[in-house]
């Protein structure tokens, strides 16, 4: 039997938006129907790329022949957006942050549920390479058991665009960044968090966090540092993890990075002191050559299935989302948490 063609349209033909084009094309069960936008530059683009065009978010929705719709737009609208293509009996797929509050999120699992459509958040960063390679460098138990780990992500171009710097649009980098790190983060352990502190950065002076530092702890003792910084010439590494055995870094998107362990075959070898400004150390001294192994950050096989891949399986009953709705609500719970850790300027002793 043939298999099913999806017809999906894009809603919100803006940077990534027309970026999605390149992750639905290569799809063989997914064709692109059609494109919505509410400024006309933006649908002369999407009609100049050969898509059709539709006069209104309606003629999308009334469109039999639509299966999936794409929401791409800036946030604030992502909800009414995503309740109504639901009701409409549509399959929806929406750009993160899905929603700018845990509950508004709840009320459109809710519609979906009700309507027995699929629904599902654009968590690409889940794909990337170097998060991979992390969760895999732990899995394995590379730097032994991992205690501590920290995950940035650093530019010095400030905010980019316009409605992220709006909070009415759902902007700052908490919810645009933070939300993939800590998607990430909730995938690296089983355990739950247990408390949460976290400053906001308003460096550039817009009404909206321009970055954020949080620290979480969970229950089975990992501790991470997760940072957003929008305001760093010099950045630190994107992945810095540290393991009884050992620690990783990888300092950037090109994989760059090592594996640092003690040998096992080699007895301790006390550290010669060295010279470190006006003093001696031993203890800050670097660990002796034949006493640590280093080994090269390995790129893995490519993952079997993409995020349009798995959705199509999934609307067939062929698999589960890889992106769950429990798993994107305690996202929200948790930057909600970090807000509020940052505007009280304490310390939430909270399961989550
Ligand atoms: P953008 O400003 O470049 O594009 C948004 C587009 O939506 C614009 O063309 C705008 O005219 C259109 N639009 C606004 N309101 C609309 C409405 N009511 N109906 C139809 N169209 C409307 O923004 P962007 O950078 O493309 O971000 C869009 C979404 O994608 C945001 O939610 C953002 O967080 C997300 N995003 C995700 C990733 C990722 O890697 N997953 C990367 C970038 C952006």
């Amino acid at each position: 039997m043939e298999n099913r063609i999806y017809n999906v349209v894009i809603i919100g033909y803006g940077g990534m938006g027309s970026y999605h084009v390149q992750l639905i094309e290569p799809v063989q069960q997914l064709a692109i129907a059609g494109v919505y936008d509410i400024v006309d530059y933006r649908m002369e683009l999407a009609a100049a790329a050969g898509y059709k065009t539709y006069a209104s978010l309606d003629a999308v929705l009334t469109d039999q022949a639509v299966d999936i719709v794409l929401i791409a737009t800036p946030n604030d609208v992502h909800k009414e957006i995503a309740i109504q293509a639901l009701q409409a009996g549509k399959h929806v797929i929406c750009e993160k942050p899905v929603t700018i509050t845990s509950a508004d999120f709840l009320d459109i699992v809710e519609v979906a549920k009700k309507e027995n459509r699929a629904f599902t958040v654009h968590q690409n960063r889940r794909w990337d390479e170097d998060f991979r390679i992390i969760k895999d460098i732990i899995s394995k138990k590379n730097v032994g058991e991992l205690f501590h780990l920290e995950s940035r992500v650093q530019g010095a171009n400030g905010i980019p665009g316009d409605w992220r710097q709006l909070k009415a649009y759902g902007g700052g980098m908490l919810l645009d960044w933070g939300v993939h790190l800590l998607d990430q983060l909730l995938l690296i352990t089983d355990s739950q968090i247990e408390s949460v502190t976290a400053t906001l950065s308003y460096i550039l002076g817009t009404e909206v966090d321009d970055g954020f530092t949080s620290f979480i702890e969970f229950k089975d003792g990992l501790t991470a540092v997760i940072e957003v910084g929008t305001t760093n010439y010099v950045k630190l590494p994107r992945w810095y993890i540290k393991g009884t055995e050992g620690t990783a870094v990888i300092r950037d998107w090109d994989l760059s990075g090592e594996i640092v362990t003690r040998n096992p075959d080699v007895a301790h070898v006390e550290p010669k002191p060295i010279r470190a400004g006006q003093g001696l150390t031993k203890t800050m001294a670097p660990p002796s050559e034949e006493s640590t192994l280093k080994f090269p950050i390995q790129e893995l096989t490519a993952a079997t299935e993409s995020f349009y891949e798995n959705f199509v399986s999934s609307i067939e009953g062929k698999a589960e989302l890889a992106i769950k709705s429990e798993e994107v609500h305690r996202v929200l719970v948790l930057i909600e948490t970090i807000f509020e850790a940052a505007a009280t300027k304490s310390v939430i002793q909270r399961t989550i």
